[in-house]
């Protein structure tokens, strides 16, 4: 397996584009008559923009949304035709970088639909915007007097060539959570009273809440990478991740000896320790450290699995292997997220959720996009 890892790398994040596609096809779908886009910021989640971007496009994707007009900007190079939102709206200056790369800004306050209206009076003409309301996530959008205002300056609606509304759910992945109906109220009352517009207000869980949320348009981002965070059942997705690094040395150890810094993790018995060259620096939460008796975070060695001991040091974690049948050799890749290791399980091991695992994990680890069973 190791010969797939140029000789200098950690290890591998394996990202097979054709799920990706899948994936997509399959939340589209379900969404059919709305349209389905795709969330790509941080990087495609830090799974590599530049190869999902193209993927999606080729799947049927015409409608993309970014965080940053920097992200906008790279985007627009891989998407000649397509449709792309800027979720971060309108940053001061970022006017003509937007405009340049036929990135549309996702205005969320009266101070950035100002901005916009002037830069459309200095070219004279109406420019392609996004609004978002506030419907009770009380993160970016408009709220409700910032709506009323809006709709009593005709003027500066006209200025705005309005071809999205958009809002936000907070609690989308909890399906008995009563804020979803409270959010969805709240947005039919803020579109009512702006201009006729295509509406947007679920991502990859709130699709999930049943068509009376998918209104014109959904904005998954995480499902179309293999996460599952909706709580009321498993989303139409398939895994797409497989992160693997090298084991560096097998060890062994005898009763009482400590493993890594602060000497946190004591063997309890004659102990087979693998060293991987996986760490914090490369994404993995020093939250997955297991003193003495803490159950570890489990990764796979030799296609079984093992607990994370010790702590977790910058470029190292610790794995107990005495458990693992057969032989393990230097150089081998261990697996830390893959079939029957979740990105889910990991983030919970760490205190944290899958979107902080996938956006987390670091440039050592080298990308490598498959397509079917073949490198792409
Ligand atoms: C990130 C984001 C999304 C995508 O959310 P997922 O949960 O990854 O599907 C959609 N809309 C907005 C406004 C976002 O910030």
């Amino acid at each position: 397996m190791a010969h797939e890892l140029p000789p200098g790398a950690t290890g591998v994040i394996t990202i097979n584009l054709d799920a990706v596609a899948a994936n997509w096809r399959a939340l589209a779908a379900l969404v059919a008559p709305a349209e389905c886009g795709a969330v790509v910021k941080a990087n495609a989640y830090g799974l590599g923009a530049a190869e999902i971007v193209p993927a999606l496009a080729r799947a049927g994707c015409r409608t993309f949304f970014v965080a940053t007009p920097e992200e906008g900007r790279a985007a627009r190079l891989l998407l000649p035709e397509a449709r792309l939102f800027a979720l971060d709206g309108l940053f001061p200056g970022a006017a003509p970088l937007l405009l340049a790369a036929d990135v549309t800004p996702v205005l969320s306050s009266l101070a950035e639909v100002e901005d916009w209206a002037g830069e459309a009076a200095r070219l004279g003409r109406p420019l392609p915007a996004a609004l978002q309301i506030d419907s009770g996530l009380n993160r970016l959008g408009l709220a409700a007097p910032e709506i009323e205002a809006l709709a009593a300056r005709p003027a500066l609606l006209a200025a705005l060539d309005l071809r999205l509304v958009m809002s936000h759910l907070a609690s989308a992945d909890d399906p008995a959570d009563p804020h979803n109906e409270a959010q969805r109220t709240a947005f039919d009352r803020g579109r009512a009273l702006l201009p006729a517009a295509p509406a947007s207000l679920a991502a990859s869980d709130g699709l999930m809440l049943g068509p009376g949320y998918h209104y014109d348009l959904v904005r998954p981002g995480y499902a179309l990478y293999g996460g599952q965070a909706f709580r009321g059942g498993p989303t139409p997705v398939s895994p797409v991740v497989t992160v693997r690094a090298r084991v560096l040395q097998v060890r062994t150890l005898e009763t009482g000896a400590s493993v890594g810094y602060s000497a946190a993790w004591r063997a309890q018995r004659p102990t087979r320790l693998a060293v991987i060259a996986a760490g914090y620096g490369d994404g993995l939460a020093r939250a997955l450290s297991a003193p003495t008796g803490a159950p570890g975070a489990m990764v796979m060695v030799a296609g079984q699995r093992a607990p994370i001991v010790g702590r977790v040091s910058m470029d190292l974690i610790t794995v107990d292997v005495t458990d693992v049948a057969g032989e393990i050799r230097r150089g081998d890749l261990a697996t830390l997220i893959g079939p029957g290791l979740t990105i889910e399980a990991m983030g919970a091991a760490a205190g944290t959720i899958g979107y902080e695992v996938l956006t987390r994990l670091g440039p050592r680890f080298v990308r490598q996009h498959t397509r079917g069973g073949f490198r792409a």
